[in-house]
């Protein structure tokens, strides 16, 4: 039954993140004041602001202006409350949940935010690495793998951004590297990059097979490297156990 508050905590803390994200870009970064309606900028009441609930009973559309409301809302409520009940399941109700339910939300800002404007801020991977290496501390890690770990993610992309020019992968994605490694050690790290290639080259295929873009268009990897980031904190070492076992056989 615990799993059912820890679906509404993740319902709750999706909606928290849906401000955090729409504040960002702007100028008004502050978190305090009314959500309003960004098309009339009417201040939405309390009964039409419950995740998911109320997206449904308007049917997608603002109680004044009746202009379409983004499915941005409801997709990141539903999205960290299925990630945290995916922790709980894993991790029940221990430390370990805790700080990657921290950490996750982190990693759904820079998803959503990158796939919105292909932009990874560092008002976001900054504080994200503090919270890779605070976490990962608490539990335990091997300092140096994590030290190795951000290193090796940083490289691998600041290679890449500095033969392309910066047109393979963005300057931010150097920082995003760095806190994949901050959180996961450079073995895990090496399993997370590989399950964003795959994902990124699923998603590729099926793009180019559905005409949504050319083969030259620009795709944002955040996405990708945080769900595999995401992924890998889940099932990262069983994955790993279960690669070397099939090489060493
Ligand atoms: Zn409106």
């Amino acid at each position: 039954m615990i799993f059912v508050f820890v679906f509404i905590f993740g319902l709750a803390l999706g909606s928290f993140l849906n401000v955090v994200i729409n504040r960002l870009g702007s100028d008004k970064s502050a978190l305090k004041g009314r959500s309003v309606c960004p098309h009339c900028r009417a201040v939405i009441a309390w009964y039409d602001n419950i995740p998911l609930i109320s997206f449904a009973i308007l049917g997608a559309r603002c109680r004044s202006c009746h202009q379409k409301i983004s499915w941005q809302y409801p997709l990141v409520e539903l999205g960290t409350a299925i990630a945290l009940v995916l922790l709980y399941f894993r991790f029940d109700i221990m430390p370990t949940f805790w700080g990657y339910a921290l950490f996750t939300a982190f990693l759904i800002i820079i998803f959503v935010y990158d796939l919105k404007t292909y932009l990874i801020l560092d008002r976001v991977s900054v504080p994200a690495m503090g919270i890779a290496c605070i976490v990962s501390i608490l539990l335990g890690r091997d300092v140096v793998s994590l030290l190795l770990g951000a290193t090796l993610g940083a490289g691998f992309f600041a290679a890449q951004f500095f033969l392309s020019g910066g047109t393979w992968v963005g300057d931010g994605d150097i920082r995003l590297g760095a806190v994949m490694g901050l959180m996961l050690g450079w073995q895990l790290l090496l399993v997370a990059l590989f399950i964003a290639y795959v994902i990124g080259a699923a998603v590729g295929i099926v793009l180019l097979a559905s005409r949504r873009k050319q083969a030259s268009s620009q795709v944002p990897f955040g996405p990708f490297l945080t769900l595999a980031t995401f992924v890998t904190l889940l099932y990262g070492q069983e994955l790993l156990t279960w690669y070397v076992n099939v090489a060493l056989l």
